[in-house]
């Protein structure tokens, strides 16, 4: 398969760079859209314990591709909150906004290969459809066939990767086996209605170029993941990158923590007089990995993950 430009293997020059044998990267992204809470602090126990126990090192990616909704102040809060935690990345913070070459170049050897497609479905369309069916809209393409209607690139419209069929299947480091359908959620959406490259394409772009060979993450994320390995091997990485796929903390009526529960904000927390410790204990007991909450200090998570492999 032809090389795109702007885009080179796994790993390219940024591993070029940092490339020592054995060592693999994680990464801890997260998106300058709010301040860190509980659930960010979870993931940093995973992606830093995993690192130290199998030797790997963690980049640091601010995922600030949504212009509209990411703020400076909030990246600036989430690297204070961060050193303040204790943990310290072996690479970055890298910016996605500083360097959108890449996604540009991803998206021309997308097109290139007839699989982008212009959109038109809104929220409206896809509820209309749900309402219909009875089920959200889960198979190829999107609800209304916008890829057989053909329809001209208007930068209002969002833009849509063909995926293609069948499934992916990953040997998930803390789920087991798994697969999945990739059109599980219909094509992926690669650009939003605001012109933005979507988080889908840069996760998986940036995951390609910055050579990460372990995702870490909420296992929220684990049903997109098999669109998201067809996606990278659409981009030429025939070898998926590993994957983990956490517990997330749950609030007591089962939802997912967001940014809006001010309570478990580390700078709340932080201002309330708790510790990095004391807080560091709270996560690692609200995901399971320790019965009770037990104070302890970045550098020591590493101790909750001897003896998994890599
Ligand atoms: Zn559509």
């Amino acid at each position: 398969m032809e090389r795109p430009t702007g885009l080179t293997e796994p790993g390219g020059e940024a591993r070029a760079e940092r490339a020592r044998p054995g060592r693999a990267w994680t990464r801890f992204a997260p998106a300058p859209t709010g301040y860190l809470h509980l659930g960010h602090v979870a993931n940093a126990i995973y992606a830093w314990g995993m690192a130290a126990s199998s030797g790997a090192r963690v980049l640091l990616r601010i995922e600030d591709h949504d212009r509209e909704r990411s703020r400076a102040a909030y990246a600036d809060a989430i690297l204070d909150d961060l050193a303040w935690l204790g943990f310290v990345p072996d690479g970055g913070p890298v910016h996605q906004r500083e360097s959108p070459a890449p996604y540009v170049a991803a998206v021309d050897r997308l097109r290139g290969a007839g699989l982008v497609y212009a959109c038109d479905c809104t929220r409206s369309t896809l509820a209309t459809w749900a309402a219909a069916h009875g089920h959200p809209w889960r198979g190829p393409g999107c609800p209304g066939g916008c890829r057989e209607r053909a329809l001209a690139d208007d930068p209002s419209l969002t833009l849509r990767v063909a995926l293609g069929a069948g499934e992916e299947s990953w040997e998930d480091r803390l789920l087991g086996p798994r697969s999945g359908a990739v059109t599980v959620a219909g094509d992926l959406p690669i650009r939003d209605r605001a012109g933005n490259w979507t988080y889908a394409l840069c996760v998986v772009v940036d995951d390609l170029r910055q050579g990460i060979d372990l995702v870490i993450r909420g296992e929220d994320l684990a049903e997109a993941t098999p669109a998201q390995i067809r996606l990278g091997r659409l981009l030429g990485r025939s070898q998926p990158p590993a994957f983990a796929h956490h517990p997330l903390i749950r609030k007591s009526n089962g939802a997912k923590l967001s940014k809006a529960d001010g309570d478990t904000g580390v700078r709340e927390l932080r201002a309330a007089g708790r510790s990095a410790e004391a807080v560091i204990g709270e996560a690692v007991a609200e995901v399971g990995l320790l019965p009770e909450p037990r104070a302890m200090t970045a550098a020591e998570v590493g101790q909750l993950f001897t003896g998994m492999s890599g």
